[in-house]
């Protein structure tokens, strides 16, 4: 609860311009707070004479700061494989290490993890906690976040980072509020505050209208997830070195209500449209299922998968797999054609690290063209068979 010390305010009113959600108001020279109010606290830090608190946010204060360091990646592993996320985060990490003169260590959690350990040294790792046990084998959030909460609250690393994969988004939150710490999803830059170490967490916020940068100034660690594809991954130095901590998990930690009986692949996993360097995206513009088929049509010509924007799922015409954008999947390939696609920012936040962008649209103002490195006016359903013939012609001769 927001509470106004009324002894205190004086009525300057930048509590209320401060309040994205109008939900304070000056009223006879104090602040009065509404039902709107989500407890952000922007209102608390602008507010100069400390007239306001939210009841409550004092218990989290941390005291000793200075005793978390490091920064940590947990890394998944699943069923033999890591997820190519992981090495992206020890890129991202070993920058935000490498500014605060610390360590960059990996969390390995699962069954028959192999050589994987090395491999993230490879890629960066300084540490690796490898936690390798056949009860480990299935995730279970449980099981992983005990493990996981056990090695931080031994360690104290400063810093957090993991996947927004379904394994991220399901364990990570109650590792991060078990441990009473903030967390920051879906973050798609980050960066340090050389003054304080603040971690300077990235992300859309506002439906993707606005980027809004958040900081966790007065509790450890400071935890964020981030999607595959954001991030870059270092290359591969086999000269690299760093140690290998085993970890024997305590008995109790492994214990869950959660039985696994089979884990099977989904059939749509099957297409992983951040994998393919082409990807041909069709949008709305194609009207319905039978005319999205020419994407189909243009994707085989040039050995290319298939992606689609939220509109096109909603409709049916494709499974969710394929949806790019800020609820479907972030990617980056070499090339991506975007067909009878707008280029709404929420679509345009999970295509625009791609290499090369083509867009087609018959609205020469649609603002997928403000992205694009190649425009194309007119009509889909001319342009489309036309770049196929050519593509065919091209390859016959
Ligand atoms: C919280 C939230 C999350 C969202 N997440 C996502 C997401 O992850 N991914 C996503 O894509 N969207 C997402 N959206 C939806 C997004 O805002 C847009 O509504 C959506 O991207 C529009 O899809 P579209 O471009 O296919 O359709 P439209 O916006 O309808 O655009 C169709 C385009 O096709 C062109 N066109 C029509 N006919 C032809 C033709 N014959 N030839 C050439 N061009 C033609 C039109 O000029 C138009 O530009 C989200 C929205 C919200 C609120």
């Amino acid at each position: 609860m927001l509470i106004v010390d009324s002894e205190l305010c004086i009525g300057c009113g930048v509590c209320e311009e401060s309040c994205a959600f109008g939900a304070i108001e000056v009223i006879d020279g104090c602040a009065v707070v509404g039902d709107a109010c989500t407890l952000c606290g922007a209102c608390v830090e602008n507010c100069e004479v400390e007239a306001l608190q939210i009841e409550g946010a004092e218990k989290s204060v941390q005291a000793d700061l200075d005793s978390w360091r490091g920064v940590w990646v947990y890394c998944e592993f699943r069923a033999g494989t890591l997820a190519p996320v992981s090495l992206e985060l020890l890129g991202a990490g070993r920058k935000l290490a490498d500014a605060r003169g610390v360590h960059l260590s990996a969390v390995l959690i699962g069954a028959g993890t192999g050589d994987t350990a090395q491999r993230l040294i490879g890629h960066g790792a300084d540490i690796v906690y490898q936690v390798d046990d056949p009860a480990l084998a299935y995730f279970t959030d449980e099981a992983y976040g005990a493990v996981l909460i056990d090695l931080i609250k031994k360690h104290k690393p400063e810093i957090v980072l993991a996947g927004a994969t379904a394994i991220g988004r399901s364990f990570i939150p109650g590792v991060a509020n078990s441990l009473g710490a903030g967390l920051t999803a879906d973050c798609t830059h980050l960066d340090i505050r050389l003054d304080d170490g603040a971690l300077l967490q990235t992300r859309p916020a506002f439906g993707g209208n606005i980027m809004a940068t958040i900081v966790c100034l007065s509790s450890r660690p400071q935890m964020s997830t981030v999607r595959p594809k954001v991030m870059q991954a270092m290359e591969f130095d086999a000269a690299r070195q760093g140690k290998i901590v085993n970890v024997t998990p305590d008995p109790v930690l492994l214990q869950t209500k959660v039985r696994v009986l089979e884990s099977v692949v989904f059939e749509q996993d099957d297409v992983n449209i951040q994998e393919s360097d082409i990807l041909v995206a069709g949008g709305r513009g194609m009207d319905n299922a039978k005319g999205f088929e020419l994407i189909r049509e243009l994707a085989d010509s040039i050995d290319a998968a298939v992606a689609a924007s939220r509109a096109v799922v909603d409709a049916g015409w494709i499974g969710y797999p394929h949806q790019v954008g800020q609820t479907g999947k972030t990617v980056a390939p070499k090339l991506y054609i975007a067909c009878g696609i707008s280029g709404a920012i929420q679509h345009v936040a999970g295509m625009q690290s791609s290499e090369t962008i083509v867009a087609i649209n018959r609205d020469e103002n649609a603002p997928i063209f403000d992205v694009a490195d190649f425009g194309i006016v007119g009509d889909m359903y001319k342009i489309i068979p036309m770049l196929i013939s050519k593509i065919e012609g091209h390859r016959k001769s």
